[in-house]
């Protein structure tokens, strides 16, 4: 049920595709444009020899494979069970992973990481499955769960989860590496609160918007979740600590550094989100360019 292939266990670096449904504006739009025949997008998950054969023939076309793809149709729940769910099982026993969104603005980052109440996003469904996973655990064993939530914008770091955050700092520190000096960290005992604290930390990011507009791509919002867990039985004393980093990020920069940064022993999943559009084109392509280069 949580196993995935060999192969995949392996790969510290995934890359899944999401492409986002056409808005209700720009359904609208299209009917006004007289230019808009045309399909930019082919999701084509079984690579069927067909399709390769037609797309040889077709040289504007480019084809990329990634390690999962999702079409407009696609929930979040569908997302997260196929491409991320068995790494949050091991976040549980101790392992750290990242997953991080990317793609322009209005391609619907936001929306797969926060989601809403009818379509939960990842940040909110890999915490039911930690809070699952605990409750299911038979061992003695004690848990604890905490989250931050935190901004970065225009290079400055605000704590979400504060009602007004000044500035928060970088530190060093010996034990734990870099950390934000200050930074709020919640316990958490169930997953039914946490979207109603994710949306009030969003309404505190500072380009809380769905708008198309310039600002929002210098916003990058993470939440960290750790789990804490004492063993009581064979190893008391013992604590094994995993952490998860969901990352809404804005539109690129920033990338590099979360790739070189936070790869070494930790999971890594990238979701490269992309609008179906005729007129997001060109972000498409460097969103498609940039994932295929990542893996
Ligand atoms: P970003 O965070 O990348 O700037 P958003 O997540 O705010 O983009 O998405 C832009 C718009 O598209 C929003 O209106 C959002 O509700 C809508 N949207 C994005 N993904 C989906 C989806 N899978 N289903 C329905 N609407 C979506
Ligand atoms: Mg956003």
């Amino acid at each position: 049920y949580w196993k995935k292939s060999f192969s995949q266990l392996m790969k510290l670096f995934e890359v899944a595709v999401k492409c986002r449904p056409l808005t209700a504006r720009e359904r609208g739009r299209d009917i006004v444009r007289v230019h808009n025949d045309k399909e930019v997008l082919v999701l084509d998950p079984d690579l069927s020899k067909d399709y390769l054969d037609r797309i040889q023939n077709r040289t504007k076309e480019r084809k990329y494979t990634f390690d999962y793809a999702f079409g407009p149709n696609s929930s979040n729940l569908d997302v997260y069970k196929r491409s991320v769910r068995s790494t949050i099982a091991g976040v549980v026993q101790g392992l750290n992973a990242t997953i991080f969104a990317y793609g322009s603005t209005g391609s619907g980052k936001t929306y797969t990481m926060v989601g809403t109440r009818d379509d939960p996003g990842l940040m909110v469904l890999s915490l039911n499955t930690i809070f699952d996973l605990i409750e299911k655990d038979h061992s003695s064993d004690n848990f604890q769960v905490t989250c931050s939530y935190l901004e970065v914008y225009n290079e400055v770091i605000y704590d979400l989860l504060e009602k007004s955050s000044g500035h928060l700092e970088l530190r060093e520190d010996p034990e734990q590496g870099i950390t934000v000096a200050g930074l709020r960290s919640i316990k958490v005992n169930s997953a039914d609160r946490i979207l109603e604290l994710l949306n009030l930390g969003n309404s505190r990011r500072k380009t809380e918007s769905t708008e198309v507009n310039e600002t929002s791509s210098r916003s990058h919002a993470v939440l960290e979740i750790s789990v804490t867990r004492k063993q009581q039985k064979e190893y008391p004393n013992q604590v094994i600590r995993g952490k998860l980093a969901l990352v809404d990020l804005a539109g690129s920069k920033l990338t590099r550094i979360l790739k070189d940064g936070l790869s070494g022993n930790s999971q890594t999943i990238m979701i490269a989100t992309i609008s179906p559009a005729d007129n997001q084109y060109h972000h498409t392509v460097n969103t498609l360019k940039y994932a295929d280069r990542a893996k």
